[in-house]
């Protein structure tokens, strides 16, 4: 379904992502792991059309979209979940959700999609009428998830969601995700907490500053002496 092939890309002639090559196929989980910095945003960034390659090309079903503007992107399906969990604080929670839906013009379609996110996140539901800014740490997190469904997108990139998160909700918020992946949706996680995304993960890559340096299904690479040192700490 996405293609990414021999990728370079970085900032200001700056190469930060070297030669990287991957794909996520229908209805998988990938998750790309690596620390801070190995450039994780930046290959989600370049996929939904914010920074433009140096070289080598990004394919969505069977499409070349690596030279197209982010807006033509998001249209074809591609909905990226940013790191931060970026709600408008001002809005309310109902607001924050319709603005998702922001490509989809029949009335209807938004409500049954409304109505489908709310039966995922029924914290949300309650609080429809709050504003965004006063929901915890993870209900934002899961209110940015929520949006990103209400575009009803074909993959959804995800950009580190345990980022600030206490623990115990980065379990619940990955929980979810993982439903939202079993229900059907192809996903692509980055993520540092690298046992976390490679257990969920049908699929993954190990990416050190710039390059992958490792793949394999999820419990490959748990498995593998690699990731047992370099992250684990073993
Ligand atoms: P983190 O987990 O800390 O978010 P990451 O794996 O997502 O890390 P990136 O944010 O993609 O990493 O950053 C990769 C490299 O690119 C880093 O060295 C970073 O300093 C650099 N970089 C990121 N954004 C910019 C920018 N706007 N201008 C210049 N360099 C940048």
């Amino acid at each position: 379904m996405l293609k990414v092939k021999n990728l370079n890309v970085g900032y200001d002639n700056v190469p930060v992502i070297f030669d990287v090559s991957f794909e996520v196929k229908e209805k998988e989980l990938v998750s790309i792991v690596g620390s801070n910095g190995a450039g994780k945003t930046t290959i989600l960034k370049t996929i939904s059309g914010l920074l433009k390659p140096f070289s080598g090309e990004i394919e969505f079903m069977g499409k070349r979209i690596d030279r197209m503007p982010a807006h033509e992107i998001v249209k074809l399906g591609i909905a990226h979940v940013p790191e931060g969990r970026r709600v408008f604080g001002k809005l309310s929670v109902l607001d924050n959700l319709l603005l998702g839906a922001y490509t989809i013009p029949d009335s209807n379609l938004v409500k049954k999609t409304l109505n489908e996110v709310y039966e995922i996140f029924p914290r949300l539901k309650e609080r429809e009428n709050q504003k965004a800014e006063t929901l915890s740490g993870g209900e934002q997190q899961m209110l940015a998830i929520a949006r990103s469904l209400m575009s009803r997108p074909k993959i959804l990139l995800v950009d580190e969601m345990s980022l600030g998160l206490m623990p115990l909700l980065v379990d619940k918020v990955l929980e979810i995700l993982k439903e939202i992946s079993r229900a059907g949706m192809t996903i692509l996680l980055v993520e540092q907490k690298v046992q976390e995304a490679l257990e969920m993960a049908d699929r993954g890559y190990i990416l050190q500053t710039g390059r992958i340096v490792a793949e394999g299904t999820g419990r490959e690479l748990l498995e593998s002496e690699m990731v047992k040192k370099a992250y684990m700490g073993m």
